[in-house]
């Protein structure tokens, strides 16, 4: 979710650091934090053809390459294809034109069918695959010619990779061995050997493993490649039969450099994924299952969840000078909300060593990626760009109140203008503020004119724990406010 009218003067400090619109964040109704991207896992829930909707679990998916068996994208344009049928006449056999009984009851017209793009009228018959007698499905498959090396390859990895986890047994048995506690299954059950891997989860044969192993031939860095075509610098180029770079990539097995070798694309499957709070494990979004459904069981993204702060305009900034800001400010939530502007300096410190304890635990859940957590957040540190600041925009003292969300005010024309040096208006769960920006006389024209603001609100958490009762807290967030350049 984006704005499409204004890009992302408003960016908002998430809790690891990272600078982001509202529209990218989230918020953990269990940490009561602002997440981003980075302070999330992801998690696939499942596979999905975008086209026809079919639901898949994720081992078929993986069996067919993720990509969907009856879907197809246009190898010239990417658009998806559409099937197509036409009638087909029958070939007529030579005939004697002297017989009056000419049988023709079997020669119907028959329904065959194509693919076709309707973005850039690319048809499966440019390159001569033939018609097809049934609508979905039959499409002739072109074998990878490099199939056999990567099923060689493959079978390669996963030999290794029974091998380092047989090592791996192996330590922990002399570990145990050494205890003096260990009595291996097999002396003690009388379970075989296959018995055992299958309980250890390894698979079957051990021979088939160590065969792979040892007949693997590995590939040669040679120092030539092939060699080009005799004419290729005398032969004139025609642009309309050699394909583009996007068109060769999208098929890696074959990389066609002849627009006569294009061949449909099968469609690539969607997933749809879920994410958790890296802290505390609960879910941030939730899609449904059903493929066709793009509602969410569960959706804490923070523009429902966190003030929202939107510039409505701004004077030019000059140094060593004062300039106007109004600012609109938007309770989401259904509850009143009291807000009161600071500076980043004077909230409150938090101490962030409630995290180290799960975050491990987490991160080891999803990607793997840092397991060591210092390490993660002073890389989530390192990412956030250290903004120059050479705008401050002073907080009125006052605590302002907003109403909550109010659908049906949505229509209401008229403002409340009623108002005093500070709000400019009111309308339902928004107002507008008058503010000031102070300018460094020190700020060098033309350098970007970013100022800071902190926001201390209210918020009523009705998500169901062990406590019945609504709670209500204090919150902080920081946002960085875009005034374009300095002016000279
Ligand atoms: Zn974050
Ligand atoms: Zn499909
Ligand atoms: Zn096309
Ligand atoms: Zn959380």
């Amino acid at each position: 979710m984006a704005y499409l009218t204004q890009p992302d003067y408003v960016k908002y400090v998430c809790s690891c650091g990272q600078l982001k619109p509202i529209t990218n964040l989230y918020f953990c109704r269990h940490c009561l934090k602002i997440r981003c991207g980075f302070c999330i896992c992801h998690e696939v829930d499942s596979h999905y053809c975008a086209n026809c909707l079919e639901n898949m679990p994720s081992s078929e998916a993986r069996l067919k390459k993720n990509r969907c068996s009856s879907c197809f994208d246009c190898p010239s344009c990417f658009h998806t294809l559409s099937t197509r049928a036409t009638l087909a006449q029958p070939r007529q056999p030579p005939q004697e034109s002297s017989s009056g009984d000419a049988k023709v009851e079997n020669k119907q017209p028959k329904k065959m069918y194509y693919l076709s793009c309707f973005n850039c009228r690319w048809t499966s018959r440019d390159v001569g695959i033939p018609d097809q007698p049934v609508a979905s499905g039959g499409w002739p498959e072109r074998t990878n010619p490099h199939a056999t090396r990567i099923n060689q390859l493959l079978d390669y990895y996963k030999a290794i990779a029974q091998q380092e986890k047989q090592e791996k047994l192996e330590k922990e048995r002399k570990k145990f061995a050494i205890r003096g506690k260990y009595i291996t299954l097999t002396d003690k059950t009388g379970l075989t050997g296959a018995m055992a891997r299958n309980i250890a989860g390894l698979p079957q044969s051990e021979a088939a493993a160590s065969s792979a192993l040892a007949s693997f031939v590995p590939s040669q860095a040679a120092d030539v490649g092939d060699e080009l075509p005799e004419d290729i610098f005398t032969k004139e180029v025609n642009l309309k039969q050699i394909t583009s770079m996007p068109q060769r990539l999208a098929s890696p097995e074959w990389q066609p450099a002849a627009v006569s070798r294009l061949a449909p694309l099968a469609k690539l499957l969607s997933v749809k994924r879920s994410q958790r709070c890296r802290a505390c494990d609960h879910n941030l979004t939730k899609p449904e299952y059903n493929p066709g459904s793009i509602k969410f069981k569960i959706e804490l993204l923070a523009y429902y969840h966190v003030p929202e702060v939107k510039i409505i305009s701004f004077e030019t900034v000059k140094p060593g000078e004062k300039s106007a800001l109004l600012l609109k400010l938007t309770n989401p939530t259904g509850h009143e909300m009291q807000l009161q502007l600071m500076q980043p300096e004077d909230l409150p410190q938090v101490e962030e060593t409630e995290e180290p304890k799960s975050i491990e635990k987490s991160l080891e859940k999803s990607l793997n990626l840092e397991k060591d957590t210092s390490s993660y957040l002073s890389l989530c540190r390192a990412l956030a760009p250290a903004p120059a600041l050479s705008c401050r925009v002073p907080a009125p003292a006052r605590a302002l109140t907003l109403s909550q969300r109010d659908d049906a005010a949505e229509y209401d024309d008229d403002a409340h203008h009623d108002t005093d040096d500070i709000i400019l208006w009111r309308k339902s769960n928004k107002l507008a503020l008058r503010l000031e920006v102070v300018t460094e006389p020190t700020a060098s024209p033309g350098s970007p004119a970013r100022a800071t603001l902190s926001l201390q609100y209210s918020y009523r958490n009705t998500v169901p724990p062990a406590a019945a009762q609504p709670q209500d807290h204090t919150l902080y967030t920081t946002v960085i406010l875009d005034l374009g350049t300095v002016s000279g």
